[in-house]
């Protein structure tokens, strides 16, 4: 599934994850000590996971949970199912929550967490087991003060209700404050399962704001249809824009005139994949990336855009929904052409802050009112937008330099205060 990147080897998130710091620490002169500290993880957990199969069987799997950097305050970071999860994939993830998190000036580090397993190939129960089991051989490092989860990849509300629930047992009273992404009737936010998408939103809106467009006048294709991208297609839809194709594992549509986000989302609630869905042209994932559009939103996995097709893209602006989709070699491309990336830890952050809303909430018990998360939302993403374009309107760079001399920079700031102990 990961494409190999011709220019630069065989795609590794982890190499990508410090090249992108090596570049900001380059640009903004970061002290050599500060950069070797945040180019490791302060903490990789390797476990295993054994799980009772409904056949009377067992199965191994392994999973992991990593810690990039606390300084700016505890964990916070998705945890994904996916065959392809490796130890570099959580380590380079859990690296771009913690710029992610210093972005938005949330007072959070960088975590994430993964299980190698297609959770297509078991049961409801066996996921269940799987996802309890795990959270017990994690629960030594995760907790509200220590490190909170939230979904990712192929996780969602119920599998957080069984984080969340685990805990508790273990520790011996309700923890709701330790996951987020939960379902409400548990301790969960209003707004949190649209945020991502919503950011997302927020982002486009932010971006014709500055470049005096009308969202009809923009066209937009979308890579993955999942908590992200089906979210995402839906609010654009809603903002005025025309979606013109949307794809997920199984697949793509396509349909110039614009695609009807609301038949498409039941098509899928219904057969689980867009695959098969009538009133549109079947595209393929690889061809979705190079459709002639003016915005184009990766929002499945890393490593799509790499310098084997950067060159055929044909959008004017990228907006990363996806963490990790473009490698290091095609944002090269991509600047040299004019393409505008709005970057991951920037664009997709809505989710993060929303997360961040809720454990605020869990902490108090006290509980907002779905405007008032939407109007929060909105104002620290538009502040964070607003102060990413500035840096690059005034040092003339890429916006992902930009969004990462502010991340790194804050992130540095609060490692020179603390010092190395002892
Ligand atoms: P999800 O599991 O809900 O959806 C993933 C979607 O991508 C599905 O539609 C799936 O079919 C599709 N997909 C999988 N492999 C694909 C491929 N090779 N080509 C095209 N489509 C493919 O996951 P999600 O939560 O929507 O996450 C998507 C991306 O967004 C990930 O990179 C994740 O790290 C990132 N992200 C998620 C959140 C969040 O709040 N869930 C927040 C920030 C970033």
């Amino acid at each position: 599934m990961r494409k190999v990147d011709s220019a630069g080897g065989a795609m590794n998130p982890w190499a990508v994850a410090k090249k992108q710091l090596a570049d900001v620490a380059e640009s903004i002169g970061l002290e050599p000590w500060i950069h070797s500290k945040l180019s490791e993880c302060k903490r990789s957990l390797i476990v295993s996971i054994p799980v009772k199969l409904d056949n009377g069987g067992m199965k191994m799997f392994e999973g992991f949970r990593v810690q990039h950097n606390l300084d700016r305050g505890p964990g916070k970071g998705g945890i994904r199912i996916h065959p392809g999860v490796t130890l570099d994939e959580v380590k380079a993830l859990s690296m771009w929550m913690t710029w992610k998190c210093a972005v938005v000036n949330i007072p959070y580090g960088g975590a994430k967490g993964g299980i190698t397993c297609d959770p297509a190939e078991l049961s409801k129960s066996e996921l269940e087991r799987m996802v309890r089991r795990y959270t017990s051989e994690i629960g030594i490092i995760i907790g509200p003060e220590k490190d909170i989860p939230a979904p990712d990849v192929n996780t969602n509300p119920q599998v957080m209700a069984w984080i969340m629930d685990t805990y508790s047992v273990n520790v011996g009273y309700p923890a709701p404050a330790v996951v987020t992404g939960k379902p409400v009737s548990i301790g969960g936010s209003q707004g949190r399962p649209e945020a991502t998408g919503r950011g997302l939103m927020i982002v486009v809106k932010k971006l014709l704001e500055k470049i005096g467009k009308k969202p009809k006048d923009m066209t937009v294709a979308v890579q993955g249809f999942g908590n992200v991208g089906g979210a995402f297609s839906k609010l654009v839809a809603e903002l005025g824009c025309r979606v013109i194709a949307v794809s997920d594992v199984s697949g793509g549509i396509y349909n110039s005139k614009g695609l009807d986000i609301p038949a498409v989302e039941k098509y899928v609630s219904e057969n689980g994949v867009l695959k098969g869905y009538k009133g549109a042209d079947a595209v393929s994932n690889e061809e979705l990336l190079e459709l002639k559009c003016d915005i184009l939103v990766p929002a499945a996995l890393e490593g799509q855009i790499t310098s084997d097709n950067a060159a055929k893209i044909k959008a004017s602006y990228i907006i990363e929904g996806a963490n990790g989709p473009t490698t290091p070699k095609a944002d090269e491309i991509l600047e040299s052409m004019n393409v505008v990336v709005i970057p991951d830890i920037l664009a997709n952050s809505g989710g993060v802050t929303v997360s961040y809303f809720e454990w605020v909430q869990d902490l108090q018990s006290n509980f907002w009112k779905y405007e008032q998360i939407n109007n929060k939302l909105l104002e620290i993403m538009s502040e964070a937008f607003d102060a990413v374009w500035d840096i690059m309107q005034k040092t003339k760079c890429s916006m992902r330099l930009a969004a990462y001399k502010i991340a790194v920079g804050r992130v540095a700031k609060a490692v020179r205060l603390r010092g190395i102990y002892p």
